[in-house]
C-alpha cells in the first residue's frame, strides 16, 4: 500500500501527488504545479522527507511548482528527454493561455529506459507513453508487491489525453495506451494528472476512447 497526498488548484486543476510507502519517512512529489504549496505542507505535517520530484510530463499545469518545490526539499527534478524542450518553453506555453508563468529550475536528471529508482522503500520506473507530449511517461511506483500507476494526461477515467497540443499524436497515444499501460493487471489503480483515479481494468472495459465496442 502507498501513502498518497493529492491536491489540485485553479485554473488547471491538476494533480499534484505527493507519495510515500508505509513505512519511511521518504517521498517522492509527482508534477507539482500550482497546488505545490498544499504538497509541502501536507510534507511537513505527515513528516515526510521528499527525495525526488517526478515529471510525467511537462506541459506547464504540470511544472509550475517545480521552483517552488525544490526550494523546500533540494532534491533533483526527472523528466523524459523527448520533453525537455517543452519543459525550457514553460513561458510561451503559459502566453498560450493567456497566462504569465515564470520560467522553472533546470531539468537535474532524464529518465533511462528500464532504469529503476528506489526511494525509501518504493521502487519507481518511467514507462514511456508518448502522444500526448513527445516525452510523457507514466510511473509505475511499488511497495511490498503493490503497484499503483500515475500515469499523467495520457489516460484519464472515462477518457485520454488530448492530442492537439505541439508534439502531440492521437495514434501513438493510443498505441502507448494498449502497449504499456494495459499490460497492467486490471486491480492496477491508475491516478491520472486531472479528475479522479481509476484501475487498469475499469478503463480497459469501459473507456469509449479504448473499449474493444468501440474499435
Ligand atoms: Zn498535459
Ligand atoms: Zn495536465
Amino acid at each position: 500500500m502507498l501513502r498518497i497526498f493529492t491536491a489540485a488548484a485553479p485554473p488547471f486543476m491538476k494533480n499534484g501527488y505527493l507519495v510515500a510507502d508505509q513505512r519511511s519517512d521518504a517521498a517522492v512529489l509527482i508534477d507539482p504545479g500550482d497546488e505545490v504549496d498544499d504538497l509541502i505542507a501536507r510534507a511537513a505535517d505527515q513528516r515526510l522527507v521528499v527525495q525526488a520530484i517526478l515529471l510525467t510530463h511537462a506541459h506547464l499545469d504540470h511544472i509550475t511548482g517545480v521552483a517552488q518545490a525544490k526550494a523546500a526539499f533540494d532534491v533533483d527534478t526527472w523528466l523524459h528527454r523527448d520533453d525537455d524542450v517543452l519543459y525550457r518553453a514553460v513561458e510561451q506555453q503559459g502566453l498560450m493561455f493567456g497566462l504569465r508563468v515564470k520560467a522553472q529550475p533546470p531539468v537535474d536528471r532524464f529518465y533511462q529506459a528500464g532504469q529503476q529508482l528506489t526511494v525509501g522503500g518504493l521502487t519507481i520506473a518511467a514507462h514511456a507513453t508518448p502522444g500526448h507530449s513527445p516525452g510523457g511517461v507514466c510511473l509505475e511506483v511499488r511497495d511490498d508487491g503493490a503497484t499503483e500507476l500515475f500515469v499523467g494526461d495520457t489516460l484519464f477515467a472515462g477518457s485520454i489525453g488530448r492530442t492537439d497540443l505541439p508534439g502531440g499524436d492521437y495514434e501513438t497515444l493510443i498505441r502507448s495506451i494498449e502497449t504499456v499501460l494495459f499490460a497492467f493487471p486490471d486491480d492496477t489503480p491508475a491516478h491520472p494528472g486531472h479528475g479522479p483515479s481509476t484501475t487498469i481494468g475499469q478503463e480497459r472495459r469501459n473507456n469509449p476512447f479504448l473499449s474493444p465496442e468501440s474499435a
